[in-house]
């Protein structure tokens, strides 16, 4: 097992990975930006590294100054949580290089499923259905071709995109025209690379996302689905488990899906596998997460299996702790995302300091967080300051437990997003379960 790791990451994604290190006796490094020396990760880590200034891109995405904080504490592991350089190859690779092991798949894989495009064509070798669109990345002209070939409306789709960016919808083709030069633009400048492709835009489909795992003796084990429909902007706003739209017969179909998808590269550690769902149940690859994801904690209330220190045995060499046929899942997980937004301005960032906070508690409740009374949030990163996580033996049960929670959750002094999910566990299309990725934008503007 690893002796000390080095958390290239913050909030409460690298006090989650701290606290696996934690029980597993691994000694670790937390990093930090000027904006972050106040920070929880910071008081719980063993050993800390100043990396630099808030901008992230002189802090957590400094590849430098996170390989020479590991040399300095002799950090043998770097663990980049999500986010930052979560999946990026190069960064995988430099710490191969400086003999420093990545908590994570290869720099090969992450090249491979990180480029949704090539990602697509993988998932077409391996059996693994797409949604209709573009083989390879597309100029104007071509995408103009190929929409008429496809049917619009189309999604112009940054290759290199995630986190709901560089994505477009065109319902003809002067809008696709000017949909894929404002998504070049846009993946230009968030990932530095500028291609684009298509899909058919499929109206009201469900996400629902396979989590898998593996290790380098080449066992891929998958931890079943999450329902990631409820969305704004493309992002997830709340998940939950099973999803309460496939029947297990399509559950069988797309877990073996994932594992296929995941062995055709070869894939280690953990990693996800998202799909859409249409309304007759067909599922559809669309993109592969090689890292681990925020939403991980509904596998781990679902199934009993701890993630994180997983990537962590199979990172250091060890062969998964378990077999597909002992991972079983039992009742039902939800997540709760709390940004720190403000719900009835647009979602503005609420950035400010938490005058009074008095976290939920009681039976089947989880809190990853990395806030505590009296801490300003800095306006520089990520808006997610923490996420509730329910678990109860049936969906009902979850529900009203999670109602229960947020009632008692009590955070002021700055504006977040617990108005809205106690809104949303009162309305009918949540409560029944009958939701789809395109419901939550509609009840925010008909409303
Ligand atoms: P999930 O929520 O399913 O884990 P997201 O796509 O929402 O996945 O990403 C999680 C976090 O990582 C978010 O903070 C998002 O902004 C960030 N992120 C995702 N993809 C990238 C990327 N390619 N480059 C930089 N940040 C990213
Ligand atoms: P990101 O890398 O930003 O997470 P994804 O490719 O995973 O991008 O897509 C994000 C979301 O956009 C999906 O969860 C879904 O709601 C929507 N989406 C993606 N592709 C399509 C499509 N072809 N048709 C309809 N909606 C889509
Ligand atoms: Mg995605």
């Amino acid at each position: 097992m690893l002796k000390k790791v080095l958390v290239a990451n913050r909030g409460e994604i690298a006090l989650r990975v701290i606290r696996a290190c934690q029980e597993l006796e691994i000694s670790t490094v937390a990093v930090y930006s000027d904006a972050d020396s106040e920070a929880l990760h910071v008081r719980h880590a063993d050993e800390i590294v100043h990396i630099g200034p808030p901008p992230a891109t002189k802090s957590y995405l400094s590849v430098e100054a996170l390989l020479e904080a590991a040399k300095e504490t002799g950090a043998e592991a770097i663990h980049p949580g999500y986010g930052f350089l979560a999946e990026n190859s190069r960064f995988a690779a430099a710490c191969l290089d400086a003999d420093i092991t990545f908590v994570g798949p290869s720099a090969e894989s992450i090249d491979k499923m990180g480029n949704k495009s090539m990602a697509r064509r993988i998932a077409l070798e391996a059996d693994v259905p797409v949604v209709p669109g573009s083989e390879g990345s597309a100029s104007v002209d071509e995408a103009v071709e190929m929409a008429e070939e496809i049917g619009y409306p189309v999604m112009v789709k940054a290759a290199a995109g995630g986190g709901g960016r560089g994505i477009r919808v065109a319902e003809g083709e002067d809008d696709l025209r000017k949909a894929v030069r404002v998504a070049k633009q846009e993946a230009e400048s968030a990932f530095g690379d500028s291609s684009i492709y298509l899909e058919k835009f499929l109206v009201g489909p469900r996400h629902v996302e396979i989590q898998v795992i593996g290790d380098k003796d080449g066992n891929v084990v998958h931890l079943y689905e999450r329902e990631c429909s409820m969305q704004r902007r493309r992002q997830k706003v709340l998940e939950e488990a099973p999803s309460p739209g496939i029947s297990s017969e399509v559950r069988r179909e797309m877990t073996e899906a994932a594992v296929r998808l995941a062995q055709e590269v070869h894939y280690t550690n953990a990693g996800t596998v998202e799909f859409l769902v249409d309304e007759d149940e067909n599922f559809y690859f669309i993109e592969m997460n090689t890292r681990i994801q925020v939403e991980h904690p509904v596998t781990e209330m679902l199934t009993g299996v701890d993630l994180v220190k997983e990537q962590l045995r199979v990172a250091s060499g060890e062969s998964l702790s378990f077999k597909q046929e002992d991972v079983l899942f039992d009742g039902w997980a939800m997540e709760f995302r709390i940004n720190a937004e403000d719900p009835e301005k647009d979602f503005m960032p609420s950035p400010g300091e938490i005058s009074f906070l008095d976290v939920p508690g009681g039976p089947g409740v989880r809190v990853d967080s990395a806030i505590f009374q009296g801490y300003k949030i800095p306006p520089f990163y990520d808006s997610m300051v923490g996420k509730l996580v329910i678990w109860a033996l049936t969906r009902e049960e979850a529900i009203n437990r999670a109602r229960r929670a947020l009632r008692e959750y009590r955070l002021e002094g700055i504006k977040t997003t617990i108005p809205l999910h106690m809104r949303l566990l009162e309305e009918d299309a949540f409560r029944s379960g009958d939701y789809h990725t395109g419901y939550l934008e509609e009840l925010l503007t008909n409303t």
